[in-house]
């Protein structure tokens, strides 16, 4: 008990338990003794049994309000009158004092200030007695206090709904911009994937033009030296053999001579188209230069091979190519062959004695079919 100050029973009517700890706290290390009720019917039943010397109570509470509970206080002849000390929130702190005025109370503002919650306390005790109902006050009723704080609590409600109205337009205004952001994205991503998608083509172009020649569309001689490691790889594991034929057309040089080199151009991709036609699965076909090609028979014994290259021989000669309207003509080719491993021991190796068989082809005339020797090395 701390002496010159008035010691006194103080009643908090709080609902909120954290609220009404902080104020019992701080009024019980000042030496008051401290009463609570959750409410304002409690607070009435409290007031008569333990004869508090003040209540601090809310404005605004659920169920009875400060303003009720005075007036029920009062309108009981003999019971004890207390001092009243109003809390309400800061926004409604000049009505609320006001009222607080009118029912002879004292007023606090929340959040509560621990200062000023003592100093309004100390005020309140020293006073000399209840202060009564302001004059008057028995005209008015209770809405008319109320109805105040009710508009400004309206304006207040008034003023969320503005802000949220606001805030809604500035979410639809921000929709609206990423969803033209989100297009923009959309367009760069097509843009893009179609982008790769022309890479990726220029790419298998780009390898297709690695492994082709470019005037008859068969395979290159690139193509070809490394498809014959292969196919040597290839006979070595199944041990079946492979064929090679060099061909080369007869007196090419007359067609370019006599016609022109586009009408040369011309019976080299008609001899190319011819080839591919006549091809099978297996077969490799390639232009190997100037005016040889390469077919690669695998697997496939001599006698195959040589059937197969007679049957070029007289189909070629057969062939009817025209050029400008013309008919260009008859062309014959020469054909040396070679086989793996009889005539070589490895793919090169074969091709060269498929070349020498060529070789002899052209020494025995034209338009003919020789086999190799096996080449010295
Ligand atoms: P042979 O019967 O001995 O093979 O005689 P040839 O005239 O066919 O052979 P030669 O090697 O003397 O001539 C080949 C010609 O093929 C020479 C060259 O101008 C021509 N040639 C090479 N590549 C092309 C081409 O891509 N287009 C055209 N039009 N001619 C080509
Ligand atoms: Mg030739
Ligand atoms: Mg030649």
């Amino acid at each position: 008990m701390k002496i010159g100050r008035f010691v006194a029973t103080i009643l908090i009517v709080e609902d909120r338990p954290v609220n009404l700890r902080f104020v019992a706290t701080l009024l019980g290390d000042r030496g008051h003794r401290v009463v609570e009720a959750r409410n304002g019917e409690e607070a009435l039943r409290i007031v008569r049994s333990e004869r508090p010397d003040l209540v601090i109570i809310d404005i605004l509470t659920s169920g009875m309000d400060g303003c009720q509970f005075v007036l029920n206080l009062r309108s009981e002849p003999n019971s004890v009158q207390p001092r009243i000390v109003f809390r309400a929130a800061a926004h409604i702190a000049a009505e609320a004092e006001a009222l607080a005025t009118t029912f002879g109370a004292s007023f606090i503002a929340k959040p509560v200030n621990p200062e000023t919650l003592l100093a309004v306390v100390d005020a309140a005790l020293s006073a000399q007695s209840a202060p009564p109902l302001e004059a008057h006050s028995e005209d008015k009723s209770i809405d008319s206090f109320l109805r105040p704080i009710a508009r400004k609590l309206h304006r207040h409600t008034a003023n969320l709904e503005r802000l949220n109205a606001q805030l809604g337009r500035g979410i639809a205004q921000r929709d609206a911009q990423l969803e033209v952001v989100r297009a923009a994205l959309d367009q760069e991503i097509k843009k893009r994937l179609l982008a790769e998608r022309e890479l990726t083509q220029a790419n298998l172009r780009l390898k297709d033009q690695v492994v082709h020649d470019g005037l008859t569309g068969l395979h290159n001689r690139r193509y070809l030296e490394e498809s014959l490691g292969r196919e040597e790889s290839r006979a070595r594991r199944s041990a079946l053999p492979f064929g090679v034929m060099m061909i080369d057309i007869d007196n090419f040089k007359r067609f370019n001579d006599t016609l022109g080199h586009a009408a040369g151009d011309a019976v080299l991709r008609a001899i190319g188209q011819y080839m591919l036609s006549a091809a099978r699965g297996e077969d490799i076909v390639s232009r190997y230069g100037g005016e040889e090609f390469v077919l690669v028979m695998a697997p496939a014994q001599q006698g195959t091979v040589w059937e197969r290259a007679e049957k070029l021989r007289r189909e070629v000669q057969n062939l009817e190519i025209e050029y400008e309207g013309r008919r260009v003509g008859p062309i014959t080719i020469s054909v040396g062959i070679a086989i793996f491993p009889d005539h070589g021991e490895s793919g090169q190796e074969v091709l060269r004695a498929a070349d020498a068989a060529l070789y002899q082809a052209k020494r025995s005339g034209r338009n003919c079919v020789v086999v190799g020797d096996k080449v010295k090395a």
